[in-house]
């Protein structure tokens, strides 16, 4: 009776929700159960009973129950336990599991274990492998290591997700799914297997129709690479000389592709056999090797992992120096986040591994200071998180995660941060019901092109020119405080936004030309970084004088472009933006203005007196082109003129290291304050505010201590 009443309770929500227009009913979803109650969080931990001798279960969930956990993510690695021959099935273990979670009013919801397939499975389908790209297959023993591609690996992987499926659809508790575990993750994130090449070689058929458009399109004339057969299409393996741009670029959607439809086919059952669950999958963070807009295009939400304290870490270990700063990696964070609602187009996302100590696998970063991990929980909720997962509640004895530590240590005693996230859950369930489920409020936009982040590095131009990092730094001095931006993809609406800044756009398709052109046709405000539409969607040079397709939109002609390996240009402002000399780093577009005003130009530099930065009015809007790969005071200074003048309006004036969101819903508004540093700071108020934590009213200035963070209901 119990699963009935929460179908027929689910059906009337999503057909009430729909008939009245809201949006996706996401809270009605994740609150059916009468495990999670009446919270639109989900508040939760990712737990391993598959790790876990079976007498310590009760007590687990006793002790979460007391903790304020709401649900667990469980068994997306115990594929050969729930499998330990192929077809023969045992998901005993599991339901007694769910069972007993259950009874204590924690819900659950199931991984399918596709990330890592066990023993028999590699040792009787060695061909299921990942080959690399160096041509060299990858190894059993670790995860992430199968092909996308192939056929049995797929069959495999829908057969156990199914049986988990058909076992647990009416199992009081569950309420929901993640396909997979971070598909996004990999040391070699494509495969070049045979497999992959007749799969890339098909997905080439099919777009392109015939081989005269192919050859056309990926300009194979060059180097004798005419294809008469598409079985002659190779995959971007060591070939001496580098692989066709056009051909690259598309290896990569394939690949992305690929996963996708991996994914895609759980999906399809999932939505079958379980309809009144909740689907979706986790990546790892802000990594693009998969067009995340089509990862989770039919999933209900977005969902990924947030390890600040492991980045850090990771990035001083990679630049062997203490360069991970805490400023870039919660900047990454914060970018993060808002592409993850951005995704959705503002629907709430859900972090499914939340950093809860030291974290790492070979080597781990420190437990995080005292407020951190409260700090990370609400920056997540901020930008429109519904869901945070701390990963994990105990620490493994075993395996190669042993050190990555979890709510418990691994005597089973509270961790260093146990009171912490205790008090944070407690504090985030007192928010209330509003402002978790308010919009975030976001005037301007970053595009972040999956395309571009592709074809740049096929061919950068400069060995130091990266996609990811200049769409960090553009995000990050456009708002210091990381406010008010959506991270948006190529094909979003451009429309609600004040101000779309494009950092680094190399590629531009007719059709997001188009989108752009009309959004400052219709007043809005343009800045597009240099190398704008170097590239068509073919990942070919385009004809025309660049800007390209967008030169008349941007007014101007690119006269040069220049990468830059010795000395730095110097930058002069001027007319609205007079003030103090800028640097060019490692690229000068040098640009001559048709109808565009010149803004900056450049000094000493065999360039010197050509315009490197402009702004040209178009219909009601304006287009600014910035040609040079401007320092970042420079840049700040830029962004931020640019966004007043589109109309941008900055809530508060805050002090560097704090964070500020705002989030609404009806008249009512909300404004999270966190601060980054682990020193106090004020903020001064612009007006008056309740403290939604203890009631206090604020009028004046507040005071956030080290790591501190408050939330202001305004007016
Ligand atoms: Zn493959």
């Amino acid at each position: 009776m119990q699963a009935i009443k929460r179908r027929d309770f689910l059906h009337g929500a999503l057909a009430t929700v729909g008939a009245i227009g809201l949006r996706d009913p996401i809270w009605a979803l994740a609150n059916a159960p009468n495990a999670v109650g009446a919270l639109p969080l989900l508040l939760g931990a990712d737990y391993y009973p598959d790790q876990t001798p079976e007498s310590l279960w009760e007590e687990d969930a006793r002790m979460m129950a007391d903790f304020g956990i709401t649900n667990v993510r469980i068994a997306e690695f115990a594929w050969g336990l729930m499998e330990p021959s192929e077809g023969k099935f045992d998901f005993g273990w599991l339901r007694r599991s769910v069972e007993i979670l259950h009874k204590h009013n924690i819900a659950v919801i199931l991984g399918t274990p596709s990330a890592a397939p066990p023993p028999w499975l590699t040792a009787k389908y060695p061909d299921v492998v990942e080959v690399n790209a160096h041509g060299e297959p990858l190894h059993p023993g670790g995860r992430r290591f199968t092909c996308p591609t192939n056929k049995t690996y797929r069959k495999l992987s829908l057969a156990i997700a199914t049986e988990m499926a058909r076992t647990f659809a009416e199992t009081p508790g569950v309420i929901g799914w993640q396909i997979d575990n971070e598909f996004t993750l990999s040391d070699s994130p494509r495969c070049y297997c045979n497999f992959c090449r007749a799969g890339f070689q098909e997905w080439a058929r099919q777009k392109y129709g015939s081989l005269e458009k192919l050859n056309r399109a990926w300009g194979t004339a060059f180097w004798s690479q005419t294809y008469t057969d598409f079985a002659q299409i190779p995959v971007p393996l060591p070939s001496g000389g580098d692989p066709n741009p056009g051909l690259a670029l598309d290896y990569n959607r394939y690949q992305s592709y690929a996963n996708v439809s991996f994914l895609d086919e759980q999906w399809t059952m999932l939505r079958k056999v379980c309809p009144q669950h909740f689907v979706t999958t986790n990546n790892v963070g802000l990594i693009d090797y998969i067009n995340e807009r089509d990862l989770y295009a039919k999933l209900d939400f977005v969902a990924f992992d947030n390890y600040p304290g492991f980045f850090k870490m990771l990035m001083e270990q990679q630049a062997n120096s203490e360069a991970g700063s805490w400023d870039a990696i919660l900047t990454m964070i914060a970018m993060s986040h808002d592409l993850g609602r951005s995704l959705k187009d503002g629907k709430p996302f859900v972090i499914m591994e939340e950093q809860s100590g030291k974290a790492g696998q070979r080597t781990f970063s420190p437990q995080p200071e005292k407020g951190q991990l409260r700090l990370w929980t609400y920056q997540a909720v901020a930008h429109g998180a519904m869901g945070v997962n701390y990963f994990r509640w105990d620490t493994a004895t075993s395996g190669a995660e042993e050190y990555w530590h979890g709510i418990l240590q691994h005597d089973r005693s509270p961790s260093p941060g146990f009171d912490e996230m205790r008090q944070t859950l407690k504090e985030l369930k007192a928010l209330g019901r509003d402002v978790l489920e308010s919009q975030y409020v976001a005037d301007a936009a970053v595009i972040f092109d999956y395309d571009s982040s592709w074809a740049v590095p096929i061919q950068p131009g400069h060995f130091r020119l990266s996609y990811l990092p200049q769409v960090t730094a553009w995000y990050g001095t456009l708002s210091p405080s990381h406010t008010g931006i959506d991270v948006i993809v190529p094909g979003a609406d451009l429309s609600p936004y004040k101000i779309v800044v494009a950092p680094l756009p190399y590629v531009v398709s007719q059709a997001q030309a188009d989108r752009i052109r009309t959004f400052v046709k219709n007043g809005g405000t343009f800045v597009a970084g240099f190398r704008l539409g170097a590239k068509n969607e073919f990942s070919q040079i385009v004809r025309t004088p660049l800007p390209g397709l967008l030169r008349d939109v941007m007014g101007v002609t690119v006269e040069d472009y220049v990468p830059i390996y010795s000395g730095k240009p110097g930058v002069t402002f001027s007319g609205a933006l007079a003030g103090p000399d800028g640097t060019c780093g490692i690229w000068a577009d040098i640009l001559q203005p048709s109808s565009a005003e010149v803004l900056a130009t450049y000094t000493n530099f065999s360039h010197a007196g050509k315009a490197a930065i402009t702004r040209n009015s178009f219909g009601k809007g304006k287009a600014v082109y910035v040609g040079a790969d401007l320092d970042p005071t420079s840049l700040a200074r830029l962004l931020r003129s640019l966004a007043a003048s589109a109309g941008v309006q900055t809530p508060l004036e805050v002090p560097p290291g704090v964070e500020m969101t705002v989030r609404q819903a009806g008249g009512k508004r909300w404004m999270f304050l966190m601060n980054n540093k682990p020193d106090a700071q004020t903020v001064k108020l612009a007006k008056p505010g309740t403290d939604l934590l203890t009631g206090r009213a604020r009028s004046e200035s507040i005071e956030l201590s080290g790591y501190g963070v408050q939330v202001l209901q305004l007016g």
